[in-house]
């Protein structure tokens, strides 16, 4: 499932190849793909027709192209949605979802989806409390680390204050954004926290660092590229990912711990895993 990193290098190849160019048409070959969207297929396209894209934003996972209209197309990739650029007279992808071909520029760009739990639908940008425009179904969504406005004092406040367990509160996406269950995993094997540990037992200080360890994560990640555990995730070019090999925890059940040499573990977790190290991340004492 694509998180911040991934989303981040889709932004940037959509950024570098869509930006200011105009849609010429747009066509819907799966409803679902548009199903957010409270219109019919004729509608979106519609709406599209003629628009210039002025910019490629994000917020955590949400990805947006701004439009001259003062709209935006926001982009969820669910679990294997990917963007692509191509040339024309191709081949349609088995998975291809929507199509855009543009006046001003000569090759396409398609919503590819199997799983077709991603999708688009158009919105209005609003102004946000802080004079920055944001699609309105984005905006509760919290600052991301990489975001030159996240507060990371106010973060840790929020996380403290949420009282749950600390990987819940991690993935909860009005708190802060853009962590996901992989770079989770790894901020806390990095932090030597187990997932489970509540959240008001945490200091200060070890907040600050889980959340400067997942950022730290996430840019190491950005920086090869994304982490692809799917051949389904490929970012604009068609090119996957490779940072799987740097992660010390995630996906990683029976192996020795880089820290510690003992063997990780892997516990259910909210219909998903978790991985850590018994040893570098005990089990919380429980207090009854
Ligand atoms: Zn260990």
């Amino acid at each position: 499932m694509p998180e911040l990193p991934e989303v981040e290098v889709v932004r940037r190849g959509l950024a570098k190849w869509v930006t200011n160019k105009k849609i010429e048409t747009v066509s819907v070959l799966h409803p679902r793909a548009i199903r957010n969207f409270p219109g019919t297929k004729k509608s979106f396209s519609g709406q599209l027709t003629g628009q210039k894209i002025t910019a490629v934003n994000r917020r955590g996972k949400y990805m947006w192209l701004e439009l001259s209209s003062g709209q935006a197309v926001v982009t969820h990739l669910g679990m294997s949605g990917q963007v692509l650029i191509q040339k024309p007279g191709q081949e349609p992808e088995k998975h291809l979802r929507i199509r855009f071909t543009f006046s001003n520029y000569k090759n396409e760009m398609h919503f590819v989806d199997q799983r077709t739990f991603g999708g688009m639908h158009i919105d209005e940008l609003i102004q946000a409390t802080d004079n920055e425009l944001i699609p309105r179904t984005v905006r509760h969504i919290a600052r991301d680390p990489f975001d030159p406005a996240f507060d990371l004092a106010q973060a840790v406040e929020k996380l403290r204050a949420k009282k749950t367990e600390i990987k819940r509160a991690l993935l909860d996406q009005t708190l802060v954004s853009g962590i996901g269950n992989i770079y989770a995993d790894e901020a806390l094997w990095r932090s030597s926290v187990h997932w489970a540990t509540p959240t008001s037992r945490l200091t200060e200080a070890k907040a600050a660092q889980l959340l400067t360890h997942a950022k730290e994560v996430m840019s190491e990640a950005l920086a090869q590229g994304g982490t692809s555990f799917d051949s389904l995730y490929v970012d604009v070019n068609g090119q996957s990912g490779y940072f799987e090999r740097g992660l010390n925890a995630y996906g990683r059940e029976d192996e020795p711990c880089d820290r510690c040499g003992r063997l990780l573990v892997r516990d259910s977790f909210m219909n998903r895993s978790s991985f850590r190290c018994p040893k570098c991340q005990p089990k919380p004492r429980t207090t009854k």
